[in-house]
């Protein structure tokens, strides 16, 4: 059985800052990192429906004008990226009480240095949250991607939110199934494969 080509960004995750981290991803078994350019990183905010079409043809220009600003603000969002993901692996129980202060502290350090004015608009049929700086035209992009890991914090979900059960899948998601039952990141992939896995060992 072969997997129907990937898409370039999977949205499985169920929070905003999960979906961020799993672009980190990898495909079949090889890591692979989906916003490893500028542009990649605002294709996923449009995806993501953080930005409309015109914002985001606006940051494209803007990065021709500033290269440096852009990679600045990639660079950036990438070390979130990181920190979140440690937090997700290293940050649960009692011995994950130093990679909690370093992702509370990375957190605090992104929405110190935030100035602009909190938002929400709509986009087509539904609200997001938006944040306009004020002075860097990049530097808020990441903001709504942080609060949502803020939000997980603060409401103390942690318990839900689960690694894909494929060992060789670094995706993360939260279990929102009532049952608490949800085990792999995307029933059309690792799923899949698990199920077809299953039904080899049987028929052996
Ligand atoms: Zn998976």
């Amino acid at each position: 059985m072969t997997d129907a080509p990937a898409p370039a960004f999977v949205f499985i995750g169920g929070r905003l800052w999960l979906d961020f981290v799993n672009t980190d991803d990898a495909r079949l078994g090889i890591r692979l990192d989906t916003i490893d350019a500028f542009d990649k990183y605002v294709e996923w905010l449009e995806a993501a429906e953080l930005i409309d079409a015109a914002r985001a043809s606006a940051l494209r220009r803007r990065a021709l004008d500033q290269p440096s600003g852009a990679t600045a603000a990639l660079v950036e969002a990438r070390r979130i990226r990181a920190a979140l993901r440690a937090l997700l692996e290293r940050g649960r129980g009692a011995t994950g009480q130093t990679a909690r202060d370093a992702a509370v502290a990375e957190i605090n350090r992104v929405l110190g240095r935030a100035v602009g004015t909190r938002r929400v608009d709509a986009i087509d049929d539904r609200y997001v949250r938006t944040f306009v700086p004020v002075g860097d035209v990049f530097g808020g992009l990441v903001i709504p991607i942080v609060e949502s890991a803020v939000d997980s914090l603060v409401r103390g979900e942690f318990d839900r939110i689960r690694t894909c059960a494929d060992r060789r899948c670094p995706r993360h998601f939260a279990d929102d199934t009532k049952s608490h039952t949800r085990r792999w990141c995307d029933m059309r992939t690792c799923g899949n494969r698990a199920k077809a896995q299953r039904r080899r060992r049987r028929q052996a």
